[in-house]
């Protein structure tokens, strides 16, 4: 399928375009045709699969088509379990949404502290980050995420793997109800302890493997 036949707005399709992105890989094909309705996605997906754009789409298309979104105000959350993973995703949002008015933030460990807060400060629509570094952030006051309407967790079985668990619900609690944003997670495998994490966090998830 081609990006172009999904109803999702020009400058984003022009990102798309730009970064090399015409036509759909399969977990693309999937999963953003039931993301755009605006239903949770629990993905089974390997890095290499496209994945990213999996997500980063049907987001970005929501943030431009909500009439009532606040530029500014932090409206995606995006977890991954390393720099490595989150770098890559900010960098993708980056691309693809070059023509479209989002200010994108990278939030990790071993960049300068003051440096991202300022940038939080200054006013962000999409955080990308890993969980220790996000919750410094959320306690300080500096990153709020009452009005998140967007939460990616990535790669859910490397996070469980690394020990962040207890440390994702801590985040999830903070946010909007479930009911009042759309989630999507990924994850290699989605094993027993990634759904239990679903049915807890999620809106009716609908599972999509590639
Ligand atoms: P990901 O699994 O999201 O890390 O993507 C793996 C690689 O495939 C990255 O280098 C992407 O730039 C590339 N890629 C993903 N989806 C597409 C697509 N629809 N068209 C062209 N390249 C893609």
């Amino acid at each position: 399928t081609p990006f172009a036949d999904f109803d999702i707005p020009e400058p984003l399709l022009r990102g798309l375009k730009d970064s090399g992105y015409e036509y759909c890989t399969p977990i693309q094909e999937k999963a953003i045709p039931i993301a755009l309705l605006g239903n949770d996605v629990a993905g089974e997906a390997q890095t290499g699969t496209g994945k990213t754009a999996a997500f980063l789409v049907p987001v970005m298309a929501g943030m431009m088509r909500d009439k009532k979104r606040k530029t500014g105000v932090p409206g995606a959350l995006m977890i991954a379990p390393t720099r490595e993973l989150a770098l890559q995703i900010y960098q993708d949002a980056l691309e693809f949404g070059r023509y479209a008015d989002f200010e994108i933030s990278a939030v990790f460990g071993g960049v300068d502290y003051r440096k991202q807060a300022n940038i939080l400060r200054s006013g962000v629509d999409i955080v990308v980050g890993t969980p220790g570094r996000l919750i410094d952030y959320i306690k300080q006051g500096i990153l709020d995420v009452k009005n998140i309407r967007h939460l990616v967790i990535d790669e859910a079985d490397r996070l469980f793997d690394m020990g962040f668990v207890a440390d994702l619900r801590w985040i999830m609690r903070r946010l909007p109800d479930y009911k009042r944003r759309q989630s999507m997670l990924f994850s290699a495998t989605l094993g027993y302890r990634v759904l239990e994490l679903t049915y807890e966090f999620m809106n009716l998830p609908q599972e999509v493997t590639v």
